[in-house]
């Protein structure tokens, strides 16, 4: 271990042990044990974060330090977008007024397109072209000289996937109810989302024309889900309005610039560039079209943009009006032709160095994206909430739930909702009636909760995306039991004891080159049985402590892979990110079984 103080390398972030090792000049194996002896478990492929890296560092002689410029964004599920955090850390004397970004959500049929096409026909200025607009998935309006990005994806689907991806866009949301119709379903998911996402909302209450209006309902049915009309001394703006007509719409436009009059909606046009996909499409003749909102700095022609998980420079831009433009500031939507690969809707986009850099960038994601599939992190179940609160990170449990008919949801709700232990709180976050959907499951993903049912079920999507995104869904038909469980959670009880269990020992008799694999360890199984999914400690003769902890990569028999081999046979086996086998070697393998909480 060399001890030269002078030695300095530069991390742009998490970083694999394979590639720490080389950049520190010692052997993975080394580092590995360091890891060790500071209390991680590591292989060679594992990626170890910044400030993990930096302390190993340190041991070895070199000091860390991280580059910013290509510092990649963590995309999690956070309280806070990336870019708005990105924005507070500017200097305050360096932000400046950006025009607010607003969405439109609502129960489908409610008038939201009408709404935008009326916005769209009264309140923007058209392109010196004497141009069309485009539809890119977002324009701007202007009102009283003053700017106002809307997201024209009605039933923003990107809204929740956006949230979920902790990249969310809004500053504003715009709640379309039809005030024939009241509130209903997709209203209530829109309200829940939108107080998620800690984005306030204006009530537009549309198809005033219609006879059929009955906006005291609406009020009443709004108070009823906690957003209190202002008139009745609440803080919810309700703008009357009949899209179909363009009436009232300068009223919501008013509103709107109050509600953004009364917000930090600011932004650096010289600071890092960053921002959100909106949308993307590959267009014949152009190849990836992108539509990007610049959320902090100024996107400019020639730029090198990383999104998600592709990349490219930016070859020519184009305004909401199909005018081509050079440059584009905050909160301006832009549609740009060069990206390599289609990005997803919601995907974060950065502006980096060069090409080469964002190429390095990627290549990290994707690794960890691969690390994170393995690691299978998705959402909450009870009991990694329960994990939560015991870290402190956490004060409250999240529900959505589920009722068959109104008169169970009351009860459900008010006896959960006493539940609340010292500091930790339940909060019911959307309740109503009928199957969990695909929408429960998505709002429970942007929000770490979990999905109670009572005498309800979860449609096929809905249980689909709950595996995919390892959501809880809990069913129950009797009130008790349901209430017996949150219980139980908030006490941990649902915890479950995860237990190791050393199911069998083998011996290093001698050590092939496999050409796929690595190095592959010739053994014979001294006791009980090694099993293919089972992971393996290897100890070298003359240490206590495993050199190696980790996957089995390979188990074969005469050149056959198999499941198991027990005591009294040989068999051939490769370890994920280990090769450096010696004979004498022995192998502990084990597994882990988690048992079952009462
Ligand atoms: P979306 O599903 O929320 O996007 O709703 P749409 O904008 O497609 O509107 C659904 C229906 O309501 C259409 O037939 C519209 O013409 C109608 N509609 C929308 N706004 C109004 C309005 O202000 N008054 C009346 N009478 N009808 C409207």
């Amino acid at each position: 271990m060399s001890t030269d103080e002078n030695k300095t390398i530069e991390l742009a972030g998490s970083i694999t042990v394979r590639e720490l090792s080389e950049k520190i000049n010692a052997s993975p194996i080394e580092v590995i044990k360091n890891l060790m002896a500071n209390g991680v478990m590591a292989n060679i492929n594992q990626l170890i974060d910044f400030d993990t890296a930096a302390i190993v560092s340190a041991e070895f002689g070199y000091e860390v330090t991280q580059k910013t410029f290509d510092k990649a964004p963590e995309e999690e599920i956070g309280e806070i977008p990336l870019w708005r955090r990105l924005i507070e850390s500017e200097d305050k004397k360096d932000l400046l007024r950006r025009p607010p970004v607003v969405t439109i959500l609502g129960h489908v049929d409610h008038g939201k397109t009408t709404l935008l096409d009326a916005l769209r026909h009264t309140h923007v200025v058209e392109g010196e072209a004497g141009g069309i607009t485009q539809h890119i998935g977002a324009y701007q309006a202007k009102h009283n000289d003053r700017t106002i990005t809307f997201l024209d994806t009605p039933g923003h689907e990107a809204f929740s996937s956006m949230r979920a991806r902790g990249a969310q866009g809004a500053d504003i949301v715009i709640l379309v109810i039809a005030a024939d119709d009241g509130v209903m379903p997709q209203t209530k998911e829109a309200i829940a989302h939108s107080k998620v996402a800690n984005v306030p909302m204006i009530v537009a209450m549309n198809k005033m024309d219609k006879s059929n209006a009955d906006p005291e309902r609406v009020k009443q049915q709004l108070a009823e889900n906690d957003m209190v009309p202002d008139e009745w001394d609440g803080d919810t703006i309700i703008v009357p309005l009949s899209a179909i007509n363009q009436e009232g719409l300068d009223d919501l436009m008013e509103a709107i610039l109050l509600v953004a009059d009364n917000m930090d909606i600011l932004a650096n046009p010289k600071g890092e560039t960053i921002g959100t996909v909106i949308e993307a499409k590959i267009e014949r003749g152009r190849g990836v079209m992108a539509t990007l909102l610049v959320q902090n700095g100024t996107l400019e022609e020639g730029d090198v943009v990383i999104a998600g998980t592709t990349y490219g420079r930016i070859k020519a831009m184009f305004n909401y009006q199909g005018e081509k433009i050079c440059e584009a500031l905050p909160s301006t939507p832009v549609s740009v032709m060069g990206l390599c690969d289609v990005p997803v809707a919601g995907d974060l986009f950065q502006v980096v160095q060069n090409e080469k850099v964002a190429r390095e960038i990627i290549k990290e994601r994707e690794i960890e994206a691969e690390e994170q599939a393995f690691a299978s992190k998705g959402g909450m179940t009870l009991e990694q909430i329960f994990e939560r609160f015991q870290a402190g990170e956490t004060k409250e449990l999240r529900l959505i739930i589920k009722a068959d008919v109104q008169g169970s949801l009351e009860p459900i709700i008010n006896s959960v909702k006493e539940l609340g232990i010292g500091e930790i709180g339940v909060n019911v976050l959307h309740s109503d009636t009928g199957n969990i959907s695909e929408s429960d499951v998505m709002l429970a993903t942007a929000s770490d909760a979990v999905i109670i049912g009572f005498n309800v079920e979860p449609d096929s999507a809905a249980k689909r995306l709950a595996e995919t995104n390892k959501i809880a869904i809990r069913t129950y038909n009797i009130i008790y039991r349901l209430i017996e469980d949150i219980e139980k959670a908030l006490k941990g009880l649902l915890e479950p004891e995860i237990r190791e269990m050393v199911i069998g020992k083998a011996v290093v008799l001698a050590i092939f080159k496999a050409s796929r694999h690595g190095k592959v360890a010739g053994c014979r199984v001294l006791d009980g049985e090694l099993r293919r999914n089972g992971k393996i400690r290897l100890f070298r003769e003359g240490t206590e402590e495993a050199i190696f902890t980790g996957e089995i990569a390979s188990l074969r028999r005469h050149q056959e892979d198999v499941r198991e081999v027990r005591k009294g046979f040989e068999c051939g086996i490769g370890l994920r990110g280990f090769n450096e086998f010696q004979e004498g070697d022995t192998l502990e393998c084990f597994v882990l079984e988690t048992v079952a909480p009462i």
